[in-house]
């Protein structure tokens, strides 16, 4: 948030801004999640599932629908490995 707000007073974009207006403000800074911060997610016993697993998809700052995602795949793991025995 700071090196945003930052980058907004350098001069090369400050002068974009000047005498704008602000139509609305928004906060959104989900500092987590992504790709590159996925831990291995199972293990022998377990299984890493879920917002805090780290399955935000920060392009789209959506959280939901990973999250659930990862429910539904693990379960579908899991009902094969009981189905084999
Ligand atoms: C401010 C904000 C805005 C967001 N906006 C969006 C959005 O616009 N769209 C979107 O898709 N996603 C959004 N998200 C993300 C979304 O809320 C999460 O990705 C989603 O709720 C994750 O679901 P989850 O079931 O994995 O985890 P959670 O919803 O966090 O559920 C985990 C549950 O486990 C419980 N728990 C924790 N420890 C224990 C324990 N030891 N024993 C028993 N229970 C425990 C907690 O109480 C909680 O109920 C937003 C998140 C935040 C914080």
């Amino acid at each position: 948030f700071d090196e945003f707000q930052r980058f907004k007073h350098h001069p090369a974009i400050a002068k974009y801004l000047r005498d704008g207006e602000r139509l609305s403000f928004g906060a959104r800074a989900i500092a987590k999640g992504g790709l590159r911060s996925l831990p291995k997610q199972q293990f022998l016993g377990g299984l890493l599932i879920g917002c805090d697993a780290g399955t935000l998809n920060m392009g789209k700052i959506k959280g939901t629908h990973t999250a659930m995602k990862s429910g539904m795949l693990s379960a579908e793991a899991v009902y094969q490995q009981l189905a084999k025995g």
